[in-house]
This record gives C-alpha cells, sequence and structure tokens, in this order.
C-alpha cells in the first residue's frame, strides 16, 4: 500500500471513531412523556411515563388480567366463579394475592382480610342495596370470615366453607398499579405514575425530573371529585401510595348514621375509628393498600405499632380534633422534610 492510500485508510478510520463517538454522546434523547387516563373499576385511572413508544394497549391488557381475575364485577372472573363454587381453579394472579393476603392479614392482626365479602355484602356494599344487618346475622356471617380458612393447593382453591367468598376490592387497585410499573419497567421505562382511583404507583422522576408529587385529600363526605381539596402534599419516587377513608363511600341510615364500606372482619360490623383518612407509603401499591384499608379498622394507635415494625412503611393519618377540624399525624418514621 502506497504512503496516500495508508493516510486516508487512516483518516478514515479516524473519522469513522469521531463519528461514532458524536452519535453516541450527542444522541438526542428519544421519547417523549406519555398521558393517559380513562376509566377502570368504576373509577378514573391516570398514568404518565417516559417512554419512546405508546404503551397504552399493553396497559388496558393488563387492566384486563387483573380484572379476569380478581373483579367481583366481571360475572366470568375467577374470583365470581370462586364464589359462586363453579370452579376451584386459581389462576396466578389470584395465588399472588391470595398468599399476598395471608401474610397482610398476620400483620394486621385481621383488620385486612379479604373473605370479609359476605359481611361487605350484607351491610350493602357488595351486590346488595343498603342493609342493616342484625346481630346474629353477623354472627353467622362471621363465621365464613377468615383468610385462614382458605389455602390454595396445586393451583386450586380449598376453603374450609363453602359459603366463604373473596373481596379483593381493598387490594386490587394497588395491585393493578403495581403490575403496570412492572409492564413499564420491563419494557425499559424508568420514570413513570400510576394512579388508580387515588392509589399511586411511581419510579424515577417527573418531567420536570423532581420526585412525584404527591397530595392527599381533605376528608369530606362527598363523591364528587370536585370538591376535593388537598389537605397537604408530600415528594416521593420508587415506592407505592395508598389512601383509605370512609367518607367516600358510606351510607347514611335512617337515624343519620353513617356507615363505612370498611368492615371489620373480627367483629362483624363497620368500623368508625378515630381515624378518618390513612395514607401509606409502601415499597409496593399492594402493600400500601392493604395497610391503609386496615388502619382504618386499626384506629391510630394499633395502626401507628403496625408502622413502627415495619421500618420501609410510613404513613399519614388524618384525624378529628377537638374543635371538629382535621389533625395531621405522622408515622415516627415520617421524613421531617416532608411534613
Ligand atoms: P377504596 O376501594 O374506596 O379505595 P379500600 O381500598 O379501603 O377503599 O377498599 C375497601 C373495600 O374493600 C370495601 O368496599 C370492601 O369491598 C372491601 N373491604 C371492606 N372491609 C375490608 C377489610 N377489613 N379487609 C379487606 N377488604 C375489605
Ligand atoms: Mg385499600
Amino acid at each position: 500500500m502506497d504512503d496516500k492510500k495508508k493516510y486516508r485508510a487512516i483518516l478514515l478510520a479516524v473519522l469513522g471513531v469521531v463519528g461514532l463517538v458524536l452519535v453516541f454522546v450527542l444522541r438526542p434523547e428519544r421519547g417523549k412523556w406519555w398521558r393517559h387516563s380513562g376509566v377502570v373499576w368504576a373509577t378514573e385511572y391516570h398514568i404518565q411515563y417516559f417512554a419512546d413508544r405508546d404503551y397504552s394497549d399493553s396497559i388496558l391488557e393488563v387492566f384486563r388480567r387483573v380484572e379476569m381475575s380478581v373483579s367481583a364485577f366481571a360475572p366470568e372472573s375467577t374470583v365470581s366463579k370462586i364464589n359462586d363454587n363453579r370452579s376451584d381453579s386459581v389462576d396466578a394472579v389470584m395465588a399472588y394475592m391470595i398468599e399476598r393476603s395471608h401474610e397482610l392479614s398476620r400483620i394486621t392482626a385481621g383488620a385486612f382480610d379479604p373473605t370479609v365479602r359476605p359481611l361487605v355484602n350484607a351491610w350493602g356494599f357488595g351486590d346488595d342495596d343498603m342493609a342493616l344487618p342484625d346481630t346474629a346475622q353477623v354472627d353467622s356471617l362471621r363465621r365464613l370470615v377468615g383468610i385462614d380458612k382458605v389455602k390454595v393447593v396445586d393451583g386450586r382453591i380449598q376453603k374450609q366453607n363453602a359459603g366463604t367468598q373473596l373481596d379483593f376490592s381493598a387490594i386490587a387497585k394497588g395491585f393493578g398499579c403495581d403490575e403496570i410499573v412492572r409492564m413499564l419497567q420491563r419494557n425499559g421505562v424508568k420514570d413513570c405514575l400510576v394512579e388508580v382511583g387515588g392509589e399511586i404507583a411511581m419510579s424515577g422522576h417527573n418531567s420536570e425530573e423532581k420526585l412525584w408529587r404527591i397530595s392527599i385529600d381533605t376528608p369530606a363526605y362527598s363523591a364528587d371529585s370536585a370538591c376535593r381539596s388537598s389537605i397537604m402534599a408530600f415528594s416521593m419516587t420508587d415506592c407505592g401510595v395508598a389512601t383509605s377513608g370512609n367518607y367516600r363511600n358510606y351510607h347514611t341510615a335512617a337515624d343519620g348514621t353513617h356507615y363505612g364500606h370498611i368492615i371489620d372482619p373480627v367483629t362483624g360490623f363497620p368500623r368508625q375509628t378515630d381515624v378518618l383518612s390513612a395514607t401509606v407509603c409502601a415499597p409496593n401499591c399492594t402493600t400500601a393498600d392493604a395497610l391503609a384499608t386496615a388502619f382504618m379498622v386499626l384506629g391510630l394507635e394499633r395502626s401507628q405499632a403496625v408502622v413502627d415494625a415495619y421500618p420501609d412503611v410510613k404513613a399519614v393519618f388524618i384525624t378529628a380534633d377537638k374543635s371538629g377540624g382535621f389533625k395531621t399525624v405522622f408515622s415516627k418514621n415520617w421524613p421531617a422534610d416532608k411534613k
């Protein structure tokens, strides 16, 4: 090879390397913020994520898979068939939910228990209209309740009592949020926030490259989203946040008494404790959702004890103060800069 050719080859090689470096260093960031909202499970969802393509089909697919497993509103879902004793076959979603429910029921002294469904129905929060069952009815239904009466062996459910029924409403939204975040992460998404009916799972940062900002509603007896106001807000990421309250879903009896939709599985009665709303931050939204529901049953002191036992769980409770206003109570481990 003569010198000229040699120099040309070297020059081309150098230019090639420089070109490649430039492509990688100056590579324009691909992707954009996608935002979707809609209605699922009779509530609204809002999802945002940074990605180079639209994942709305996959999101709807996740919703459908969760719905066909644990939604009592879908007559052909796994849970509906199991509740009617038409099948004993458990799918992967439900097997996971039952396994988590055993654990979550244990750590909440039975305050969270998806077998509460016969009681939820009896109090008119399931398929039936408002009802005020008497103590004898409640006592007989209570015998069907207890997640320890249910187990899964080789993909089949075993119920000690055929009348035992499951209600995953208290964790289905949280689980749905987690599943969507997992699906997005499998596809390489780092920054996302998934909210279904107020339960939130998030990772990474928002479009301003800051932590996600979460707001807690002021408890108010109205289901109207236009009446919402925020009592406090904080920034978080890489976790799940769920809020439970008895102030949006309740019945009012003729004498004016409010009956909330959260039932104490131990007594069988709707439970109104000193906690008006509980907001829980946990490593995932399934856990946060279950704990938030349980904390409504446990009341402030016992809920604080549960949070104290699990360092990766934090909570904010809204209680009523003596003058009729609201009091915000933080768990001990709640970061001081987020109050
Ligand atoms: P929301 O669905 O309003 O966000 P929750 O997550 O607290 O509220 O779920 C409450 C629902 O869970 C009730 O409507 C009922 O179907 C069911 N449920 C009621 N009490 C309990 C309980 N102690 N444990 C588990 N599920 C419950
Ligand atoms: Mg819940």
